[in-house]
């Protein structure tokens, strides 16, 4: 069985279809994966739905938008939620907050593109993210690359909206703790989203992972991604191990959008598949 726990629709910033997602995913070779936009699961009923007809499991996920603060400065942390009750109230309610939010900053972010010299309407970037629930970073990217100012989101990125970057706006997330308790309480799983991906590992510290394992009850840690090293893949198996933790792997396929994560590029084996389908239905959760 060839599983992908990790993928984006144009319900948030992949740039596919959800029913065109789940299409390319049969056609890939997969048998499931995990739908998993961030901050919502708008797009989850309807992937399930074309997944039925055409034999591609899909599960219940979602990407939340989190921190953990070092040295007063917020860094950015993506936390996989599978599993959790769509009915649950206070998730849904932390996750709206975060969508308004999300919102809220595209002005801002299309003042300081202004300010540089690379001036946007807001309806140019509302139109990239016409099938969105979630609008983010990379659709003020693909507004960008509409005027020719970038040649792809990567350039986009690099110069302009990586985090800190000069056209950078920062938003509410909650703290990744607090985003582990509740995909809990919801009756969901928690698995850290490339943890080490991006230089991350100098404040995604062995400390700081153990301690959600310990007190929050973090349940994975995804460690085959395409922004973890190969070195770095075998070192998160192992520090999931010594945490009791399951370790997952995935694509983070974003459609034409990235294009070093093709759907499939890593896998998650299908004990460890078994192990969270497990879990979430020992804890009440729906999959
Ligand atoms: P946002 O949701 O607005 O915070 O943007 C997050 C999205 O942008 C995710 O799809 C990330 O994978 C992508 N992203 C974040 N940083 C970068 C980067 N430096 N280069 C390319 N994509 C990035
Ligand atoms: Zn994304
Ligand atoms: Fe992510
Ligand atoms: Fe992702």
């Amino acid at each position: 069985m060839r599983i992908d726990l990790h993928t984006h629709s144009a319900v948030s910033d992949g740039t596919q279809a959800v029913p065109d997602l789940v299409r390319a995913a049969r056609m890939a070779g997969l048998d499931a994966i995990a739908l998993t936009d961030h901050d919502t699961m708008a797009g989850i009923d309807q992937a399930q739905e074309a997944g039925g007809l055409i034999g591609l499991e899909v599960l219940r996920g979602v990407e939340i938008s989190t921190h953990v603060e070092t040295g007063g400065r917020h860094r950015p942390v993506h936390l996989l939620g599978y599993g959790c009750s769509p009915a649950d109230p206070v998730l849904e309610a932390m996750l709206a907050k975060v969508r308004t939010a999300r919102r809220e900053r595209v002005p801002l972010m299309v003042e300081k593109l202004a300010g540089l010299g690379l001036p946007l309407e807001l309806a140019e970037v509302q139109a990239q993210a016409a099938r969105a629930t979630s609008i983010g970073r990379p659709h003020v990217a693909d507004a960008m690359v509409a005027r020719g100012y970038v040649a792809d989101r990567d350039e986009a990125f690099r110069t302009y909206l990586h985090d800190g970057g000069p056209a950078y706006v920062e938003r509410y997330t909650p703290t990744v703790a607090e985003a582990v308790d509740l995909v809990n309480q919801a009756r969901g799983v928690a698995v850290l989203a490339h943890p080490w991906g991006r230089g991350n590992e100098a404040f995604m510290t062995r400390e700081l992972i153990a301690d959600l394992a310990r007190r929050h009850g973090l349940f994975g840690l995804e460690a085959d991604h395409v922004d973890h090293s190969e070195p770095d893949r075998r070192r998160l198996h192992a520090l999931a191990d010594e945490l009791g933790l399951v370790a997952t792997g995935s694509s983070d396929h974003h459609g034409a959008g990235k294009t070093k994560n093709p759907l499939g590029a890593c896998l998650t084996d299908p004990a460890v598949y078994g192990k969270i389908k497990e879990e979430i239905d020992r804890r009440g959760g729906q999959l």
